[in-house]
Protein backbone atom coordinates (compact mmCIF):
# COMPACT_ATOMS: atom_id res chain seq x y z
CA UNK A 1 0.00 0.00 0.00
CA UNK A 2 2.72 2.50 0.78
CA UNK A 3 4.22 4.40 -1.97
CA UNK A 4 8.10 4.01 -2.45
CA UNK A 5 8.59 6.91 -4.90
CA UNK A 6 10.46 9.57 -2.80
CA UNK A 7 9.97 13.05 -3.27
CA UNK A 8 13.83 14.61 -4.68
CA UNK A 9 13.61 17.20 -1.90
CA UNK A 10 13.84 15.74 1.64
CA UNK A 11 13.27 18.20 3.86
CA UNK A 12 9.49 18.97 5.29
CA UNK A 13 8.35 21.94 3.52
CA UNK A 14 10.80 21.09 0.48
CA UNK A 15 8.58 17.80 -0.09
CA UNK A 16 5.04 19.63 0.96
CA UNK A 17 6.17 22.46 -1.23
CA UNK A 18 7.04 20.34 -4.55
CA UNK A 19 3.15 19.91 -5.45
CA UNK A 20 2.25 22.61 -3.50
CA UNK A 21 0.25 21.34 -0.84
CA UNK A 22 -1.86 24.22 1.05
CA UNK A 23 -1.05 22.53 4.79
CA UNK A 24 -0.15 19.63 6.59
CA UNK A 25 -1.36 18.33 10.35
CA UNK A 26 0.59 16.37 12.26
CA UNK A 27 -1.18 15.15 15.10
CA UNK A 28 0.47 13.68 18.37
CA UNK A 29 -1.78 12.61 20.84
CA UNK A 30 0.39 10.71 24.28
CA UNK A 31 -2.48 9.00 25.74
CA UNK A 32 -3.56 7.11 23.00
CA UNK A 33 -0.06 7.02 21.24
CA UNK A 34 -1.51 9.04 18.20
CA UNK A 35 0.68 10.18 15.42
CA UNK A 36 -1.13 10.88 12.46
CA UNK A 37 -0.73 13.29 9.58
CA UNK A 38 -3.36 15.25 7.26
CA UNK A 39 -2.62 16.39 4.21
CA UNK A 40 -4.46 18.62 2.13
CA UNK A 41 -3.09 19.41 -1.00
CA UNK A 42 -5.68 21.91 -2.56
CA UNK A 43 -8.78 23.42 -1.96
CA UNK A 44 -10.01 25.40 -4.92
CA UNK A 45 -12.63 24.07 -5.74
CA UNK A 46 -14.08 22.47 -1.82
CA UNK A 47 -13.41 21.02 1.04
CA UNK A 48 -10.20 18.08 0.55
CA UNK A 49 -12.05 14.84 0.71
CA UNK A 50 -9.89 11.58 0.76
CA UNK A 51 -9.87 8.81 3.51
CA UNK A 52 -7.63 7.92 6.19
CA UNK A 53 -5.11 4.71 6.29
CA UNK A 54 -3.48 2.88 8.92
CA UNK A 55 -0.53 1.46 8.04
CA UNK A 56 2.70 0.29 9.83
CA UNK A 57 4.57 2.79 7.93
CA UNK A 58 8.72 2.29 8.45
CA UNK A 59 9.27 5.60 9.11
CA UNK A 60 7.57 9.18 8.92
CA UNK A 61 9.22 10.09 6.14
CA UNK A 62 7.32 7.00 4.67
CA UNK A 63 4.34 8.10 6.09
CA UNK A 64 4.53 11.69 4.84
CA UNK A 65 5.70 10.71 1.13
CA UNK A 66 2.59 8.52 1.41
CA UNK A 67 -0.02 11.44 2.56
CA UNK A 68 1.35 14.12 -0.07
CA UNK A 69 0.92 11.74 -2.76
CA UNK A 70 -2.15 9.88 -2.19
CA UNK A 71 -4.12 13.58 -1.48
CA UNK A 72 -2.66 14.84 -4.63
CA UNK A 73 -4.20 12.62 -6.30
CA UNK A 74 -7.69 13.09 -4.76
CA UNK A 75 -7.44 16.93 -5.74
CA UNK A 76 -7.08 15.44 -9.62
CA UNK A 77 -9.86 12.78 -9.28
CA UNK A 78 -12.57 15.37 -7.67
CA UNK A 79 -11.19 17.79 -10.55
CA UNK A 80 -11.53 16.18 -13.46
CA UNK A 81 -14.80 14.34 -12.28
CA UNK A 82 -16.13 17.88 -12.11
CA UNK A 83 -16.89 17.83 -8.16
CA UNK A 84 -16.56 20.65 -6.50
CA UNK A 85 -14.11 18.77 -3.99
CA UNK A 86 -10.35 19.43 -2.79
CA UNK A 87 -7.87 16.51 -3.00
CA UNK A 88 -6.90 15.52 1.17
CA UNK A 89 -6.03 12.47 2.36
CA UNK A 90 -4.88 11.14 5.99
CA UNK A 91 -2.29 8.38 7.34
CA UNK A 92 -2.38 7.09 11.11
CA UNK A 93 1.09 5.63 11.72
CA UNK A 94 1.09 2.42 13.18
CA UNK A 95 -0.11 -1.56 13.21
CA UNK A 96 -3.63 -1.83 13.35
CA UNK A 97 -3.51 -3.57 16.72
CA UNK A 98 -2.69 -0.02 18.09
CA UNK A 99 -6.51 0.85 17.25
CA UNK A 100 -8.50 1.73 19.64
CA UNK A 101 -11.61 3.64 20.19
CA UNK A 102 -9.91 6.43 22.42
CA UNK A 103 -7.71 6.92 19.84
CA UNK A 104 -9.89 7.44 16.81
CA UNK A 105 -11.90 9.77 18.95
CA UNK A 106 -8.99 11.79 19.56
CA UNK A 107 -7.81 11.63 15.84
CA UNK A 108 -11.52 12.72 14.99
CA UNK A 109 -10.96 16.02 16.81
CA UNK A 110 -7.86 17.05 14.60
CA UNK A 111 -10.23 16.57 11.96
CA UNK A 112 -13.01 19.02 13.71
CA UNK A 113 -10.16 21.32 14.65
CA UNK A 114 -10.26 21.80 10.57
CA UNK A 115 -13.56 22.84 10.92
CA UNK A 116 -14.65 21.44 7.56
CA UNK A 117 -11.52 22.00 5.04
CA UNK A 118 -11.00 18.17 5.38
CA UNK A 119 -13.48 15.36 5.16
CA UNK A 120 -12.39 12.21 6.05
CA UNK A 121 -14.03 8.69 4.84
CA UNK A 122 -12.72 4.86 5.00
CA UNK A 123 -9.15 4.05 3.34
CA UNK A 124 -7.03 0.60 3.88
CA UNK A 125 -6.94 -0.71 7.54
CA UNK A 126 -10.51 1.54 8.71
CA UNK A 127 -14.04 -0.40 8.84
CA UNK A 128 -17.11 1.24 9.21
CA UNK A 129 -16.48 0.70 13.04
CA UNK A 130 -13.80 2.64 13.07
CA UNK A 131 -15.83 5.63 11.01
CA UNK A 132 -18.68 5.50 13.57
CA UNK A 133 -16.11 6.11 16.53
CA UNK A 134 -14.26 9.06 14.43
CA UNK A 135 -18.11 10.21 13.45
CA UNK A 136 -18.52 10.66 17.66
CA UNK A 137 -15.72 13.36 17.60
CA UNK A 138 -16.49 14.93 14.12
CA UNK A 139 -19.41 15.80 11.81
CA UNK A 140 -16.82 15.79 9.01
CA UNK A 141 -17.18 12.69 8.04
CA UNK A 142 -18.12 10.66 5.09
CA UNK A 143 -18.61 7.19 3.26
CA UNK A 144 -20.96 5.85 6.39
CA UNK A 145 -22.54 2.67 6.07
CA UNK A 146 -26.60 3.47 4.96
CA UNK A 147 -27.90 2.57 7.84
CA UNK A 148 -26.05 5.94 9.53
CA UNK A 149 -27.83 7.66 6.59
CA UNK A 150 -24.41 7.33 4.69
CA UNK A 151 -23.48 6.31 0.97
CA UNK A 152 -22.41 3.15 1.86
CA UNK A 153 -20.06 0.88 -0.14
CA UNK A 154 -18.11 2.77 -2.26
CA UNK A 155 -16.92 -0.42 -4.10
CA UNK A 156 -19.72 -1.27 -6.50
CA UNK A 157 -19.50 2.09 -8.03
CA UNK A 158 -15.72 2.16 -8.39
CA UNK A 159 -16.16 -0.58 -10.15
CA UNK A 160 -19.02 0.69 -12.68
CA UNK A 161 -16.24 4.04 -13.08
CA UNK A 162 -13.15 1.41 -13.83
CA UNK A 163 -15.31 -0.61 -16.29
CA UNK A 164 -16.65 2.32 -18.01
CA UNK A 165 -12.99 3.82 -18.56
CA UNK A 166 -12.01 0.43 -19.54
CA UNK A 167 -14.72 0.46 -22.15
CA UNK A 168 -13.62 3.80 -23.48
CA UNK A 169 -9.76 2.78 -23.61
CA UNK A 170 -10.81 -0.64 -25.49
CA UNK A 171 -12.70 1.36 -28.08
CA UNK A 172 -9.46 3.54 -28.84
CA UNK A 173 -7.25 0.31 -28.95
CA UNK A 174 -9.65 -1.90 -30.69
CA UNK A 175 -12.50 0.41 -32.50
CA UNK A 176 -14.52 -1.07 -30.37
CA UNK A 177 -15.82 -0.68 -27.09
CA UNK A 178 -17.36 -4.58 -27.07
CA UNK A 179 -15.43 -6.46 -24.23
CA UNK A 180 -17.02 -9.73 -25.70
CA UNK A 181 -14.20 -12.08 -25.76
CA UNK A 182 -11.66 -9.79 -24.92
CA UNK A 183 -8.71 -11.47 -23.09
CA UNK A 184 -8.52 -9.11 -19.54
CA UNK A 185 -5.97 -9.97 -16.77
CA UNK A 186 -7.32 -8.65 -13.55
CA UNK A 187 -4.74 -8.46 -10.66
CA UNK A 188 -6.37 -8.26 -6.95
CA UNK A 189 -10.11 -9.63 -6.44
CA UNK A 190 -11.16 -7.86 -3.37
CA UNK A 191 -13.79 -5.32 -3.22
CA UNK A 192 -13.62 -3.60 -6.04
CA UNK A 193 -12.00 -6.52 -8.33
CA UNK A 194 -14.77 -8.21 -7.57
CA UNK A 195 -17.71 -5.90 -8.30
CA UNK A 196 -15.68 -5.35 -11.88
CA UNK A 197 -15.12 -8.78 -12.28
CA UNK A 198 -19.07 -9.26 -12.66
CA UNK A 199 -19.23 -6.62 -15.44
CA UNK A 200 -16.54 -8.53 -17.46
CA UNK A 201 -18.20 -11.71 -17.00
CA UNK A 202 -21.67 -10.38 -18.38
CA UNK A 203 -20.19 -9.14 -21.28
CA UNK A 204 -18.49 -12.17 -22.39
CA UNK A 205 -15.05 -11.89 -21.46
CA UNK A 206 -12.21 -14.12 -21.19
CA UNK A 207 -10.71 -13.96 -17.65
CA UNK A 208 -7.59 -14.83 -15.92
CA UNK A 209 -7.17 -13.56 -12.25
CA UNK A 210 -4.59 -13.63 -9.48
CA UNK A 211 -4.74 -12.46 -5.24
CA UNK A 212 -2.39 -12.41 -2.78
CA UNK A 213 -4.80 -14.85 -1.16
CA UNK A 214 -4.63 -18.00 -2.76
CA UNK A 215 -8.54 -19.05 -1.38
CA UNK A 216 -9.97 -15.53 -3.01
CA UNK A 217 -8.66 -15.90 -5.95
CA UNK A 218 -9.80 -19.46 -6.34
CA UNK A 219 -12.91 -18.62 -4.90
CA UNK A 220 -13.47 -15.86 -7.72
CA UNK A 221 -12.06 -17.88 -10.27
CA UNK A 222 -14.48 -20.67 -9.76
CA UNK A 223 -17.29 -17.63 -9.53
CA UNK A 224 -16.40 -16.04 -12.97
CA UNK A 225 -15.17 -19.22 -14.74
CA UNK A 226 -11.82 -17.56 -15.08
CA UNK A 227 -8.65 -18.78 -15.00
CA UNK A 228 -6.35 -18.56 -11.97
CA UNK A 229 -2.80 -17.63 -12.11
CA UNK A 230 0.34 -17.10 -9.63
CA UNK A 231 1.00 -13.39 -8.18
CA UNK A 232 3.83 -12.68 -10.32
CA UNK A 233 2.31 -14.68 -13.71
CA UNK A 234 0.08 -12.14 -14.06
CA UNK A 235 1.89 -9.86 -16.09
CA UNK A 236 3.02 -12.48 -18.39
CA UNK A 237 -0.42 -13.31 -19.50
CA UNK A 238 -1.20 -13.30 -23.17
CA UNK A 239 -3.89 -10.72 -23.18
CA UNK A 240 -5.83 -7.58 -24.37
CA UNK A 241 -6.44 -5.86 -21.31
CA UNK A 242 -4.38 -5.42 -17.88
CA UNK A 243 -6.45 -4.35 -14.78
CA UNK A 244 -4.03 -3.50 -12.34
CA UNK A 245 -6.76 -4.12 -8.94
CA UNK A 246 -4.96 -4.59 -6.07
CA UNK A 247 -1.70 -1.85 -4.94
CA UNK A 248 -0.10 0.56 -6.47
CA UNK A 249 3.11 1.25 -8.85
CA UNK A 250 2.81 -1.97 -10.54
CA UNK A 251 3.68 -0.65 -13.61
CA UNK A 252 7.49 -0.01 -13.05
CA UNK A 253 10.89 -1.11 -14.71
CA UNK A 254 10.55 -4.97 -14.11
CA UNK A 255 6.80 -5.21 -15.12
CA UNK A 256 6.22 -2.71 -18.31
CA UNK A 257 8.15 -4.61 -20.57
CA UNK A 258 6.19 -8.32 -20.06
CA UNK A 259 3.24 -7.30 -20.49
CA UNK A 260 1.76 -8.42 -23.97
CA UNK A 261 -1.79 -6.10 -23.81
CA UNK A 262 -2.87 -3.26 -25.62
CA UNK A 263 -4.95 -1.61 -23.06
CA UNK A 264 -4.04 -1.41 -18.89
CA UNK A 265 -7.43 -0.29 -16.89
CA UNK A 266 -7.88 -0.90 -13.67
CA UNK A 267 -8.70 0.90 -10.17
CA UNK A 268 -5.74 0.80 -8.38
CA UNK A 269 -4.45 4.06 -6.83
CA UNK A 270 -0.85 5.09 -8.42
CA UNK A 271 -0.41 2.56 -10.78
CA UNK A 272 2.26 4.25 -12.53
CA UNK A 273 5.58 4.04 -10.52
CA UNK A 274 6.93 6.97 -11.79
CA UNK A 275 4.51 8.67 -14.10
CA UNK A 276 7.18 10.47 -16.03
CA UNK A 277 9.09 7.47 -16.75
CA UNK A 278 6.16 4.62 -17.64
CA UNK A 279 3.20 7.23 -18.60
CA UNK A 280 5.47 7.89 -22.30
CA UNK A 281 6.77 4.37 -21.85
CA UNK A 282 3.23 2.80 -22.29
CA UNK A 283 2.61 5.06 -25.41
CA UNK A 284 6.16 3.81 -26.72
CA UNK A 285 4.77 -0.09 -26.54
CA UNK A 286 2.19 0.97 -27.85
CA UNK A 287 -0.22 0.60 -24.74
CA UNK A 288 -3.96 2.55 -24.43
CA UNK A 289 -3.68 3.43 -20.74
CA UNK A 290 -7.13 4.69 -19.15
CA UNK A 291 -5.36 6.80 -16.13
CA UNK A 292 -6.27 5.78 -12.92
CA UNK A 293 -7.33 8.72 -10.76
CA UNK A 294 -10.21 8.82 -13.47
CA UNK A 295 -11.73 5.63 -14.05
CA UNK A 296 -11.53 5.26 -10.42
CA UNK A 297 -13.59 8.22 -9.76
CA UNK A 298 -16.51 6.55 -8.83
CA UNK A 299 -16.54 5.73 -5.23
CA UNK A 300 -15.36 9.48 -4.36
CA UNK A 301 -18.51 10.40 -6.87
CA UNK A 302 -20.49 8.09 -4.24
CA UNK A 303 -19.19 9.82 -1.15
CA UNK A 304 -19.68 13.27 -2.88
CA UNK A 305 -23.33 12.37 -3.27
CA UNK A 306 -23.68 11.78 0.36
CA UNK A 307 -22.14 15.47 0.94
CA UNK A 308 -24.54 16.88 -1.69
CA UNK A 309 -27.26 14.94 -0.28
CA UNK A 310 -27.44 12.73 -3.82
CA UNK A 311 -28.08 9.08 -3.81
CA UNK A 312 -26.84 5.64 -5.64
CA UNK A 313 -28.60 6.01 -8.90
CA UNK A 314 -27.24 9.46 -9.36
CA UNK A 315 -23.68 8.89 -8.52
CA UNK A 316 -23.87 5.73 -11.11
CA UNK A 317 -25.27 8.39 -13.88
CA UNK A 318 -22.40 10.42 -12.92
CA UNK A 319 -20.30 7.79 -13.21
CA UNK A 320 -20.80 6.44 -16.39
CA UNK A 321 -20.01 9.85 -17.70
CA UNK A 322 -15.78 8.34 -17.00
CA UNK A 323 -16.56 6.76 -20.35
CA UNK A 324 -16.92 10.29 -22.06
CA UNK A 325 -13.98 11.63 -19.94
CA UNK A 326 -11.60 9.17 -20.90
CA UNK A 327 -12.69 8.99 -24.78
CA UNK A 328 -11.78 12.84 -24.29
CA UNK A 329 -8.50 12.62 -22.48
CA UNK A 330 -6.96 9.65 -24.54
CA UNK A 331 -7.97 12.10 -28.06
CA UNK A 332 -6.15 15.25 -25.96
CA UNK A 333 -3.08 13.10 -25.15
CA UNK A 334 -2.93 12.03 -29.03
CA UNK A 335 -3.34 15.60 -30.45
CA UNK A 336 -0.40 16.54 -27.71
CA UNK A 337 1.38 13.92 -28.44
CA UNK A 338 1.75 13.10 -24.62
CA UNK A 339 0.78 10.65 -22.38
CA UNK A 340 -2.93 9.75 -20.48
CA UNK A 341 -2.29 10.35 -17.32
CA UNK A 342 -0.46 13.91 -18.08
CA UNK A 343 -3.26 14.88 -20.43
CA UNK A 344 -5.48 14.01 -17.30
CA UNK A 345 -3.46 15.61 -15.11
CA UNK A 346 -3.52 18.65 -17.31
CA UNK A 347 -7.29 18.74 -17.60
CA UNK A 348 -7.98 18.62 -14.16
CA UNK A 349 -4.98 21.61 -13.37
CA UNK A 350 -7.35 23.76 -15.88
CA UNK A 351 -10.40 22.73 -14.65
CA UNK A 352 -8.91 23.99 -11.01
CA UNK A 353 -7.60 27.18 -12.39
CA UNK A 354 -10.54 28.14 -14.33
CA UNK A 355 -12.56 27.47 -11.08
CA UNK A 356 -10.18 29.48 -9.15
CA UNK A 357 -10.28 32.67 -11.18
CA UNK A 358 -14.45 32.28 -11.23
CA UNK A 359 -14.36 32.54 -7.42
CA UNK A 360 -11.91 35.37 -7.16
CA UNK A 361 -14.60 37.75 -6.87
CA UNK A 362 -17.28 38.29 -3.67
P1 LIG B 1 -9.13 -4.66 -1.32
O1 LIG B 1 -8.13 -4.62 -0.22
O2 LIG B 1 -10.51 -5.10 -1.03
O3 LIG B 1 -8.61 -5.56 -2.52
C1 LIG B 1 -7.29 -5.59 -2.95
C2 LIG B 1 -6.95 -7.03 -3.27
O4 LIG B 1 -5.65 -7.08 -3.83
C3 LIG B 1 -6.94 -7.92 -2.03
O5 LIG B 1 -7.73 -9.07 -2.27
C4 LIG B 1 -5.45 -8.28 -1.85
O6 LIG B 1 -5.26 -9.57 -1.33
C5 LIG B 1 -4.97 -8.21 -3.29
N1 LIG B 1 -3.54 -8.00 -3.43
C6 LIG B 1 -2.70 -7.26 -2.66
N2 LIG B 1 -1.46 -7.32 -3.16
C7 LIG B 1 -1.51 -8.07 -4.26
C8 LIG B 1 -0.55 -8.49 -5.21
N3 LIG B 1 0.73 -8.10 -5.14
N4 LIG B 1 -0.95 -9.29 -6.23
C9 LIG B 1 -2.23 -9.68 -6.32
N5 LIG B 1 -3.18 -9.32 -5.45
C10 LIG B 1 -2.82 -8.53 -4.43
O7 LIG B 1 -9.13 -3.19 -1.95
P2 LIG B 1 -10.20 -2.54 -2.91
O8 LIG B 1 -11.11 -1.70 -2.10
O9 LIG B 1 -10.76 -3.56 -3.83
O10 LIG B 1 -9.27 -1.54 -3.73
C11 LIG B 1 -8.38 -2.04 -4.71
C12 LIG B 1 -7.52 -0.88 -5.23
O11 LIG B 1 -8.37 0.15 -5.75
C13 LIG B 1 -6.67 -0.18 -4.17
O12 LIG B 1 -5.49 0.27 -4.78
C14 LIG B 1 -7.51 1.02 -3.76
O13 LIG B 1 -6.71 2.06 -3.27
C15 LIG B 1 -8.14 1.38 -5.09
N6 LIG B 1 -9.41 2.10 -4.99
C16 LIG B 1 -10.44 1.56 -4.32
C17 LIG B 1 -11.66 2.25 -4.24
C18 LIG B 1 -12.86 1.67 -3.55
O14 LIG B 1 -13.97 2.17 -3.76
N7 LIG B 1 -12.71 0.62 -2.75
C19 LIG B 1 -11.78 3.51 -4.84
C20 LIG B 1 -10.68 4.04 -5.54
C21 LIG B 1 -9.50 3.32 -5.61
Amino acid sequence: MVETKVLTDSSVFGQIAEHQHEQVVFCHDHETGLRAIIGIHNTVLGPALGGTRMWHYASDAEALNDVLRLSRGMTYKAAISGLNLGGGKAVIIGDVSLKNEALLRKFGRFVQNLNGKYITAEDVNMTTKDMEFIRMETKHVSGLPESMGGSGDPSPVTAYGTYMGMKAAAKKAFGSDSLSGKRIAVQGVGHVGTYLLEYLQKEGAQLVLTDYYEDRALDAANRFGARMVGMDEIYDQDVDIYSPCALGATLNDDTLGRLKCQVVAGCANNQLADENVHGPALVERGIVYAPDFLINAGGLINVYSEVVGGNRQAALTQTEKIYDITTQVLAKAEQEGSHPQAAATRQAEERIAAIGKVKSTY
